[in-house]
């Protein structure tokens, strides 16, 4: 067994301990594997323990692994390459786009976490590629108002929630928040509450089309509050491939 699939099956354990700490199903929680800095080799091993999502935050070399993992597997036998095909890889972009970065992201992703500005989104419908299916995307919000980092204010959500559902070419998801690490469980549940808070405040609104169904936050260090707190998806990249 390698270190990266020991390693996943600590986390899962550390998940579903966390998913019963705070009386939730451990179905209820995803578990994004972020593989920036690491070979495509490290997303194989990760891949033998049935893991399928990916979260890379620089999108040239996420789509360099994209492009790799995708001839790789186009150079199995038949069988194993109609068994790969059968539970695809899901690639998430989690780092800042920059305008000049969207039609890469748009023809390589699956999923954008990190949308933060209509102008982005704008672009990303534009071109995302007519024969792929719509680009899943998350809102970054700011929820602790760091005031050098991206994400949307909570207050500006619900606004940007509206203009993106009309745009076809993509699907609003959810919501995606990187707190400033938190001193203590405690402290770290409360930041985490506030995100959740906005994301029922958002749907309760009632003019999405369709339910936001993914809160994203969490990582190696504060996974179990951000699930006692209510996340659907932990972005974990440390506690699987090592320290970078
Ligand atoms: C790097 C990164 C992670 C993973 O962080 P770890 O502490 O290594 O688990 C999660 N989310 C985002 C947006 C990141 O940039």
């Amino acid at each position: 067994m390698t270190t990266i699939v020991r390693n996943l099956q600590l986390l899962r354990d550390r998940i579903t301990t966390a998913c019963f700490a705070a009386g939730r199903d451990p179905a209820s929680v995803r578990l994004l594997a972020v593989s920036k800095t690491f070979p495509a080799e490290a997303v194989i091993d990760a891949m033998a323990d049935g893991q399928r999502a990916f979260g890379e935050n620089y999108i040239a070399e996420g789509v360099e692994k994209i492009l790799a993992l995708r001839a790789w597997q186009d150079g199995k036998d038949p069988e194993e390459a109609q068994a790969a095909a059968a539970s695809p890889l899901e690639w998430h972009c989690i780092g800042p786009v920059q305008s000049n970065k969207t039609r890469l992201v748009a023809e390589h992703f699956d999923w954008v976490q990190s949308v933060d500005r209509l102008k982005i989104a704008q672009r990303l419908n534009e071109q995302r590629p007519p024969h792929l299916p719509p680009l899943q995307i998350c809102l970054q919000v700011n929820v602790d108002g760091g005031a050098n980092k991206s994400g949307l204010a909570p207050a500006d959500v619900l606004a940007l929630a509206r203009e993106l559902v009309q745009l076809p070419r993509l699907r609003l998801r959810g919501l995606m928040a990187i707190p400033e690490p938190a001193p203590d469980f405690v402290a770290a549940c409360a930041v985490h509450a506030r995100t959740k808070a906005l994301f029922d405040e958002v749907n309760a609104a009632g003019d999405l089309p369709v339910a936001m169904d993914t809160l994203s936050m969490g990582m190696t260090a504060d996974l179990e509050a951000a699930i006692q707190a209510g996340s659907t998806m932990v972005r974990v990249g440390t506690a699987i491939f090592g320290a970078r």
